[in-house]
């Protein structure tokens, strides 16, 4: 298969022991990058490199993109090693517990906007910083569907990822000459450990809105950002793409 040009860059993908950050990052591999993954479960990195042991070079780091420090630590590192970061994915995320929107305790909504948000600013602040320095970034947030239409009994889920959505547009814009492009992906339901114990009619309630009638695969989100990290994105930042099997509508 024909790939985007990565040869040479250097990424990062956060949340990427499994799932979709780790289909990402094996796209970014084959398609000549260097890729540091970046997650909390030591043990799933662990798996990740042997899975990646034939696709590149693979670097892991246990980090908790909630801990500022943790995140600076490890871009320090990485630029020592590496010289620089080219790309940043945005990718770890937790979707919190699905019960009555009103009745989320305030560790249930901090966990989830800390990770999915305030770590997305976390990691984009300590990356993005020394890519505006160089002059060249790509960096790509995974958001969700449910930033844009907003998921029942999912408050905090669904307002950080809307948050993604406003972080990016707005560094996007802000930093529109500076060579880093800031977009995000929002993704409807794909079948990863995080969505597999939400029960029968929470997917069919799902799939009846997909005029598709299927859920999105791991590859397909990872062609998306691909291309997104690639310097063939040379001509959108701020910018949210839809892959959502046509259930997006605006
Ligand atoms: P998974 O739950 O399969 O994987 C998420 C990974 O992120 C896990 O390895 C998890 O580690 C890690 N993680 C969690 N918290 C942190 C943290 N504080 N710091 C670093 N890493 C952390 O999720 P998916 O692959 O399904 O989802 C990936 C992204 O895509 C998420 O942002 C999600 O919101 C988004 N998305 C997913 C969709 C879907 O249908 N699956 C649809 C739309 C968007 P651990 O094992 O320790 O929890």
């Amino acid at each position: 298969m024909n790939q985007y040009d990565l040869s040479d860059r250097t990424a990062v993908v956060t949340g990427g022991a499994r799932g979709i950050g780790l289909g990402i990052a094996e796209r970014f591999l084959r398609s000549g990058a260097k890729v540091s993954l970046w997650d909390t479960n030591a043990k799933g990195l662990a798996e990740a490199t042997s899975r990646l042991a034939n696709a590149g070079a693979v670097h892991t780091q246990v980090v908790d993109v909630t801990d500022s420090k943790m995140v600076n630590d490890a871009v320090a590192e990485l630029e020592r090693l590496w010289g620089r970061i080219d790309i940043l994915c945005n990718n770890a995320g937790i979707l919190g517990p699905r019960k009555a929107g009103l009745e989320h305790s305030d560790r249930e909504w901090h966990d989830c906007v800390g990770v999915v948000l305030t770590g997305t600013y976390f990691c984009t602040r300590a990356v993005m910083t020394g890519m505006v320095v160089r002059g060249y970034g790509r960096i790509v947030n995974i958001a969700s569907i449910s930033g844009k239409e907003g998921s029942p009994m999912m408050p905090a889920y669904s307002a950080a990822k809307a948050g993604v959505i406003g972080l990016t547009k707005s560094l996007g814009r802000e930093y529109g000459t500076s060579g880093v492009l800031v977009n995000c992906v929002t993704p409807a339901t794909i079948e990863t450990d995080m969505v597999k114990d939400l029960g029968e009619e929470y997917k069919a309630f799902v799939l009846a809105r997909v005029p598709m009638k299927r859920y999105g695969r791991i590859e397909e989100i990872a062609a998306l950002v691909t291309f997104l990290a690639s310097e063939e994105n040379s001509f959108e930042t701020g910018g949210v793409f839809d892959i959502s099997g046509g259930r997006s509508a605006y």
